[in-house]
């Protein structure tokens, strides 16, 4: 479970414990909830309940015009890395951030982005830590992220080398052709980190907080499953939903109904599921 899919109604306090009683063994955290109560009292509260933290969101945004703002936000995404390690996570999540502001050259943010995640890289590797560049939707590209594909997601992994991979959000690429083709490519390379699931609603009212419960929108979730665990993926499937909708539902029935969706729609695959 990612905490996002809870995030209005649970601090890490309470979303441990609810997911520690339903007997999961892996969250994904975000770093402004670790930080409300300080690394090391979340670190004890995961032991306490049982749990390891999985994915850590995130590093950046790290895209910017000015160079002082830029040194800043590098300082920034240098700090939520060693949190990450600090805390013991999987990965951390990459975050480019949209186009810095005044700017519409895309080419040059997408250089500039792989120049800074080879810095961020060099630093993750001493700290012991594994980046995950995660493609998101190319509605976003103007404001959150200049990676919009498994295609170029494993281009900059080919570019960067060890230390540094991939999570598949379903929700981001689901309606790319190549989606198979690049999640056969990223599981030779041993480079799939993780696998975040939601659903695409038809109409979506809002692009980045109206994902859809899983089996309620029409992407193919056991065929991109079934793809991830050709490609040699081991990992655990991770329900991240950002929802006005599911954010104002009792959370406790949000992550039943998640738990059981995801039952009925995995099951049979790796033993991994849900947790
Ligand atoms: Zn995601």
């Amino acid at each position: 479970m990612n905490a996002a899919t809870f995030r209005k109604a649970w601090g890490l306090e309470a979303f441990a414990s609810a997911c520690a009683r339903r007997r999961l063994k892996r969250i994904s955290v975000w770093g402004d909830q670790i930080e409300q109560v300080g690394v090391r009292a979340a670190k004890r509260l995961l032991r306490d309940a049982g749990l390891s933290p999985f994915g850590y969101n995130r590093a950046g945004p790290v895209l910017a015009a000015d160079p002082g703002r830029r040194r800043t936000l590098f300082a920034a995404a240098m700090n939520e890395i060693d949190r990450a390690a600090e805390i013991g996570a999987d990965h951390v999540l990459l975050f480019t951030g949209g186009l810095p502001e005044g700017s519409k050259d895309l080419n040059a943010a997408r250089r500039d982005t792989v120049e800074i995640f080879q810095q961020l890289l060099e630093h993750a590797r001493n700290a012991g830590i594994a980046l995950a560049v995660e493609p998101l939707h190319p509605m976003l590209c103007g404001d959150r992220s200049c990676i919009h594909t498994l295609s170029h997601a494993n281009d900059i992994c080919d570019t960067l080398g060890p230390g540094i991979g991939i999570v598949v959000d379903v929700y981001h690429v689901w309606w790319d052709e190549r989606i198979e083709a690049d999640i056969k490519r990223a599981g030779a390379a041993n480079r799939i980190l993780g696998f975040h699931v939601s659903d695409w609603l038809v109409p979506t009212k809002h692009v980045l907080t109206d994902r859809g419960l899983m089996g309620d929108g029409i992407i193919d979730l056991n065929g991109i499953w079934k793809q991830l665990l050709a490609a040699g993926y081991d990992g655990p499937i991770e329900v991240e939903i950002f929802s006005e909708h599911w954010w104002a539902q009792d959370p406790d029935d949000v992550l039943d109904l998640a738990l059981e969706r995801c039952r009925s729609l995995f099951d049979g695959g790796s033993g991994g599921v849900a947790n």
